[in-house]
């Protein structure tokens, strides 16, 4: 069995733990050797051929800076990659397939990013040595597997890759000028006008790049991602910030890519969207931050329920101890629970906007999602509720306190996490801190944070305050899978416990339905007017919602997972003549 020591070299801070304790405790190092030295950087440093694996260094340190890995016996041979002496390592790559697109499943921290940064040729992977390997040495690494054959397409020249990063927001600090001019000066397959008019970026195309919304962003990363003469399209997180319905429309588009002589690989998040676009899927699993593994590919149904259940069976491989379960709530009885919030013929305007609300209200211990397009009037809408915008014209009953997380993350505040949660820290430890593990992150400032930490740090500050009703915008946004479905139970049970009741406005549907009893829907016009409908129950407000998208979910019957029927299927079109658009 062979063993990898990893150090998390940014969590290593040999002056917070005591001098090095590391070294001062590991048994090696006590009988005069040097297993664990200081480095030139001043951060531990750990020699693999002399450590025994005890593992009291790693259960020890005090920041959980470092792993000892004992790897599964398959993995006896060299990593793909590995960032310096104890850097994270990356065993094996996905695999691109023509006429295929191949999804990629896994947590952040896992190296999805690193692995398709090495098929985009961006990343020149060095098979766990001092320098980059050369074609030859990929080839003969893949010997005998569908991977040689890229590999040895790669040689050729065979393989042009086109990428779209992760992260959109980054784009308008390396491209200066208007939306136009960056996709001319990407356009190689002289497409512009078609991509624009699929993608709809008509209405933005003279605005300033920096000037354009997170979902206008995305769009137009897309469109210069495939403007691109490629043959072999990357997709790193395609959908974040864009609503439902473009989702929807972004699948279809990329599915389109595919033919036998276009291969796709995607990284998504959001489930639904992935098993309806991809064909194939490779789950990586392993230990956040220490390696990263990637599986054989699967069919995208059995892949998606393999990382579901946490357990790859056919290899005897358990990667998460247990496995996530959706259960079909009951319809909840009618009881008549006490009302927080309500409205009646609200009205508002903004500018051009105009907001409008039939009769509605807010229940003790309720969980209410809210799903609509983007620019139809939802975080308006919270904002009016949570008291942040001016009362809007119509009833509005609110004799009740509120707590509300904004949409946009960014923080520029050099305050601590620990005093930014001080709440949370005092009274919540069971219900935030230790789920969310914010022990963690104490020690940094808000503006150290990572979308996904900042994420959960935002949403226990929303919680921990006293309240009556939480509203929280996007919750889901910049984090994984597991970190999603973990998030909805947090606040599930917390509402639960606390009395009170939330509102949560999302576009993750899986999301939204794990964690709602009852559902809001906009419609309208976006950037023109909005109107909010319901509370409904679950069924009658996914039944209206997806009325609107022209689609039909049902429940996997092995899972329970929510999925999209293929259009036009024989379930698709029982559902549509049963109205009932929403799991049969
Ligand atoms: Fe201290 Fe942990 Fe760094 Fe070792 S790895 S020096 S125990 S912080
Ligand atoms: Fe030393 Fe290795 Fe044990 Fe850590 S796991 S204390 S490095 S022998």
């Amino acid at each position: 069995m062979s063993r990898i020591a990893v150090i998390e070299k940014e969590k290593c801070s040999p002056r917070g733990c005591g001098d090095y304790l590391c070294i001062k405790l590991c048994p090696v190092n006590r009988t005069g050797k040097e297993c664990i030295v200081k480095g030139e950087d001043k951060k531990a440093r750990i020699n693999t051929d002399l450590c025994t694996g005890c593992g009291i260094c790693s259960n020890r340190c005090p920041f959980g800076a470092i792993h000892i890995v004992n790897l599964p016996e398959a993995l006896d041979r060299d990593p793909i990659h590995r960032y310096g002496e104890n850097g994270f390592h990356l065993y094996n790559l996905p695999t691109p397939i023509f006429g295929k697109v191949v999804g990629v499943l896994g947590v952040n921290g896992i190296g999805k990013s690193t692995a398709i940064k090495i098929l985009a040729g961006i990343l020149k992977p060095n098979l766990g040595k001092e320098k980059e390997a050369g074609h030859k040495d990929m080839i003969d690494y893949f010997k005998g597997t569908e991977a040689q054959l890229f590999f040895e397409k790669v040689r050729d020249g065979k393989i042009k890759a086109s990428y779209k990063p992760q992260q959109v927001e980054l784009i308008p600090k390396k491209f200066d000028g208007k939306v136009k001019d960056l996709l001319k000066k990407v356009d190689e397959m002289g497409k512009m006008d078609e991509m624009i008019e699929l993608l709809e970026l008509k209405d933005f195309l003279d605005t300033d790049v920096s000037k354009i919304s997170g979902g206008e962003l995305q769009r137009v990363a897309i469109a210069a991602t495939v403007l691109r003469d490629a043959n072999l399209y990357i997709f790193d997180e395609p959908t974040s910030y864009l609503d439902i319905k473009q989702r929807i429309k972004i699948s279809k588009f990329i599915k389109g890519l595919a033919d036998e002589k276009t291969a796709v690989i995607v990284v998504e998040h959001d489930l639904i969207i992935l098993d309806y676009m991809a064909d194939l899927i490779n789950i990586m699993y392993g230990e956040k931050g220490a390696y990263g593994i990637v599986s054989q590919p699967k069919a995208t149904k059995t892949g998606i329920n393999v990382f579901l259940d946490g357990q790859l069976r056919d290899e005897n491989i358990r990667f998460r101890s247990a496995q996530i379960k959706f259960t079909v709530r009951p319809v909840p009885k009618e009881r008549i629970k006490p009302v927080l919030v309500s409205w009646k013929g609200l009205k508002k305007k903004l500018g051009k906007f105009d907001l409008a609300a039939d009769e509605g209200s807010i229940k003790k211990n309720d969980v209410c999602g809210v799903l609509g397009e983007n620019g139809i009037g939802k975080t308006t809408f919270v904002k009016i509720l949570a008291g942040v915008l001016e009362e809007a014209k119509g009833i509005i009953d609110r004799k009740l306190r509120v707590s509300y997380n904004t949409k946009y993350l960014e923080s520029d505040s050099d305050e601590l996490v620990a005093s930014f949660v001080n709440d949370a820290f005092q009274k919540y430890d069971v219900q935030l801190v230790r789920p969310l593990e914010l022990k963690d992150l104490m020690t940094k400032k808000l503006n150290e944070l990572s979308g996904g930490e900042l994420q959960k740090v935002a949403i226990a500050h929303c919680l921990s305050q006293d309240a009556d009703v939480y509203l929280l915008d996007e919750p889901s946004a910049y984090l994984d899978v597991e970190q999603r479905l973990l998030i909805s139970k947090v606040i599930r049970d917390f509402i639960e416990q606390r009395n009170a009741s939330c509102l949560v406005v999302d576009h993750d549907i899986l999301f939204i339905d794990y964690l709602s009893d009852e559902l809001i829907v906009f419609d309208g016009r976006p950037a023109k007017h909005g109107n909010a409908k319901g509370p409904f129950s679950m069924a009658e407000g996914m039944n209206m919602f997806l009325g609107d998208l022209d689609i039909t979910m049902r429940r996997d019957q092995e899972s329970q997972r929510p999925r999209i029927n293929k259009p036009d299927s024989q379930m698709d079109r029982k559902q549509k003549s049963e109205k009932k658009l929403y799991y049969a």
